[in-house]
């Protein structure tokens, strides 16, 4: 028994090689040492800029390799004089931000960490190149698309945007052996047929319909795994796979079919925690990826942890469903019906306030709130306009047991609300309408 222990122990010393960093470590160097300081959907083209005066300062080579339609600055950051040729770039769409920070944090970790022995090997063996925020219009707007109002993800091909034609020629001159294509999905994706949120999700990219493998895609698929098993120590059950349905036109599709394999990453979201918790955990994948690639770990890893991954999913979750609601509409008269209703939350930078809105109503049985609650004992009337689909979904609740004139004028003050659900909170009388999830 002994003997087998022994034999287990030295196995396992083999395969966890001197230069490996468990994610839980990554994790806390991340807390130790990030220098992005604000919530990445804060972060404008200005504040990357301070950003990456901190990365030359501490003497990365940060060189503008282009300008947006608006004419902003498009900057590449290179880190590692290695052979293996690393390209990554985020926030192609401009309302889509969290690798950008990570990213900032990874090269300014690894800058000031070189004398470790991992980071010299990261160093020796790589060269990697981020382009942060190659849209930095839609940035500063804080939208997917361009200034022109075109999808740069979908310009692969026509490259009438200026910054498809800077992202083409990047890659042209270069000739990366893996891409990182860094991106943001929308916060209610679900994990296969669960209705958990689908917090990181990844593909690794084929370069046509038929799905042809390729030595890079297949290495791809070790390097997702090694990202998926590092993620699964802190959002278990919380990732998936995105969507592999061809896009001629989009980037990262075109980018494996030109000859460098590209792994896609999609960030949503997680109820409960913030903005910077998702840069912490992009953070612990990419460098997980940068680690096992200079390694080479990378070739006894096994698929099986990307294979398995569920695929994204639309299953039916909302941010609010109130349950058995007593809905007063007014009409020539107060007319009153029980029905569920959904709300939703619009993407915004976090600084800004995001309007809710309904998006159902009736019954949701079938659907799933990140918080839902038991409003079978109340009227709920909207306090702005009417309770419809499409409305913002702002509301007054009042016990059933209340006598209401519902058309006194400024219903409001005549009859206080028990309580008020506003911008996405509640506004007035927190815990009186139970929260059963
Ligand atoms: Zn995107």
């Amino acid at each position: 028994m002994k003997f087998i222990f022994a034999v287990f122990l030295a196995a396992t010393f083999i395969t966890m090689n001197a230069y490996t960093q468990t994610a839980s470590e990554l994790a806390a160097m991340w807390e130790k040492d990030h220098i992005s300081n604000k919530f990445p959907s804060d972060v404008r083209h200005a504040d990357l800029k301070v950003y990456l005066e901190q990365l030359k300062k501490l003497g990365l080579k940060v060189d503008e390799v282009g300008r947006s339609y608006a004419n902003r600055e498009i900057y590449q950051v290179e880190f590692g004089r290695g052979p293996m040729k690393v390209f990554m770039w985020s926030q192609m769409h401009g309302d889509e931000p969290t690798a950008t920070s990570a990213a900032i944090d990874m090269l300014a970790y690894f800058q000031t960490h070189r004398d470790l022995d991992w980071v010299k090997k990261i160093e020796e063996t790589l060269t990697i190149r981020v382009v942060p925020m190659l849209n930095p219009d839609g940035a500063e707007a804080f939208q997917r698309r361009s200034l022109q109002g075109i999808d740069i993800n979908r310009d692969a091909v026509n490259l009438v945007t200026p910054e498809a034609q800077l992202l083409k020629k990047l890659r042209d001159d270069w000739s990366p052996d893996i891409g990182f294509n860094l991106h943001n999905q929308q916060s209610l994706t679900t994990v296969g047929r669960t209705t958990e949120q689908a917090t990181i999700s990844l593909l690794v990219v084929y370069g046509d319909a038929a799905k042809t493998n390729t030595e890079g895609l297949e290495r791809n698929k070790r390097v997702a795994s090694a990202m998926v098993e590092a993620l699964q120590r802190f959002i278990p059950g919380h990732i998936a796979r995105y969507d592999d349905g061809y896009t001629p036109s989009a980037f990262g599709d075109n980018f494996s079919a030109w000859g460098t394999p590209v792994i896609l990453v999609e960030t949503g979201a997680l109820y409960g925690v913030d903005e910077m918790f998702l840069v912490k955990m992009n953070f612990v994948a990419f460098v997980t990826a940068m680690n096992v690639l200079a390694t080479g770990k990378e070739k006894d890893i096994s698929t099986q942890a990307y294979l398995s991954l569920p695929p994204n999913s639309s299953n039916g979750l909302f941010n609010f469903i109130f349950r058995g609601a007593n809905i007063v509409t007014l009409g020539e008269t107060a007319n009153i019906y029980k029905a569920d209703i959904a709300v939703n939350t619009e993407r915004r930078r976090a600084s800004m306030s995001a309007p809710n809105f309904i998006r159902a109503i009736g019954d949701l049985k079938n659907l799933t709130g990140l918080e839902t609650y038991d409003a079978s004992r109340f009227y709920v009337f909207q306090r702005l306009g009417s309770l419809k689909v499409g409305e913002l979904g702002e509301f007054m609740f009042y016990r059933t047991d209340r006598v209401i004139d519902w058309r006194a004028a400024d219903l409001e003050k005549a009859y206080p609300p028990d309580a008020i659900f506003s911008g996405g909170r509640w506004f007035k009388g927190e815990g009186v309408v139970p929260r059963i999830k």
